[in-house]
């Protein structure tokens, strides 16, 4: 279930698309509705649509945060979406708007659990305050690249077959497609011609409590400079949690559920069992199965209001234990003892006989006999 459906109206599909589906779906809409061969009224508006709706289904990341929340997006994280004009450029000027910055930031479950502030020194590159980004001292004119001329681009011939030759455009090897090549001699000397400078920044990045996984917390413009790509961009950190000892986790329509696995023995699954453990919030919390309970091999019994905090909802889910029973592999038990279980369940007395024929274990693979314990027992 979508909780928005505008973006796939626009490309004419369904929530249930697969990605071939979107891409097939945008090229046929974009070339029906491009403006240069489009000449209604509608065009333009209606081109720009189809392009804000592909950059973000075609995109697995924004299609989930879009499917989850709708076009305003994660109201924790500013995952908003609006009509990215920039589409409609880059259409026209064919360059690729450069993508956001991603990071992840490991966070144990505790920390997920009560939310936490954790400072990070970020280093990135920013742009060269001295030259403004061009590398160049200030008062020297940009010294064009004399193989292409300024233009950063390179005409090359491929011949494919006999008198067949094709005719492509590269980036120029000489200056890298910059159209201009920087001496040492112009250098800008804030730079040495990089035109970057390094920055190293603090960032305190807040989460609540009860944190998700997968949250994205987004820095305007604090994306690492590129001075070939100098469009300014977003670093965006994504919270993953570390692997905790005792507790698992696993989101289901942005629920967290809490799990555990215990394991006790074949005496605790029938008699009862308690345990102590450290929980999330701190403090020591001490687990007992009701009484007159027989806990069956992998059972899972939930413990309501232990588990994950639900801020939206303001309560805490369930925590779940799976209850993993192990078995005695052999036993030690006078007759009497055993015949005190048996009464225990109300079974009756196994009388013994002479042409009572026991029972063999064989081990399937070597064809080994194995020597019982009731073998043992009788000896
Ligand atoms: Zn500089
Ligand atoms: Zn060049």
């Amino acid at each position: 279930m979508v909780v928005d459906k505008k973006y796939y109206d626009i490309l004419e599909l369904n929530p249930s698309c697969s990605q071939s589906d979107i891409k097939t779906a945008y090229r046929s809409l974009a070339k029906k509705w491009h403006p240069d061969k489009n000449k209604s009224p509608e065009a333009e508006t209606k081109f720009k649509e189809i392009l804000s709706a592909y950059e973000i289904l075609s995109d697995e990341e924004k299609r989930s945060i879009y499917d989850n929340y709708g076009p305003s997006g994660n109201p924790n994280t500013n995952t908003g979406f609006q009509m990215p004009t920039h589409m409609f450029d880059m259409f026209q000027n064919q360059k690729p708007r450069e993508k956001n910055e991603y990071q992840k930031i490991y966070i144990t479950l505790e920390d997920a659990y009560n939310g936490c502030n954790i400072d990070l020194d970020i280093t990135r590159k920013i742009k060269c305050v001295d030259c403004n980004g061009s590398g160049v001292r200030t008062g020297v004119s940009l010294p064009k690249c004399n193989i292409c001329n300024g233009s950063g681009r390179q005409v090359k011939l491929n011949q494919i077959a006999p008198g067949l030759v094709q005719q492509f455009v590269t980036p120029c090897s000489k200056c890298n497609g910059s159209g201009i090549i920087i001496t040492p001699d112009i250098q800008c000397k804030k730079c040495n011609g990089s035109k970057c400078l390094i920055s190293n920044d603090k960032i305190n990045v807040c989460l609540n409590r009860g944190t998700l996984e997968n949250t994205q917390i987004k820095y305007p413009n604090l994306a690492s400079y590129n001075p070939d790509h100098p469009e300014v961009t977003d670093l965006i950190y994504i919270i993953e949690y570390k692997p905790h000892p005792i507790f698992l986790t696993n989101k289901i329509n942005n629920i967290i559920s809490l799990f555990m696995i215990k394991q006790i023995s074949l005496a605790e699954a029938i008699t009862g069992n308690s345990f102590t453990l450290k929980h999330l919030n701190g403090k020591d919390v001490t687990i007992r199965t009701p009484r007159g309970y027989i806990i069956k091999p992998n059972e899972l019994l939930g413990i309501k209001e232990l588990g994950f905090p639900d801020v939206k909802r303001n309560t805490f889910n369930s925590l779940y234990v799976k209850f993993e029973v192990l078995f005695p592999i052999s036993y030690s038990l006078s007759d009497e003892k055993l015949n005190t279980i048996r009464d225990v369940f109300e079974l009756k007395e196994i009388e013994n006989s002479d042409k009572d024929i026991y029972i063999s274990i064989f081990n399937i693979d070597t064809g080994n006999e194995q020597e019982t314990p009731s073998q043992c027992n009788q000896q």
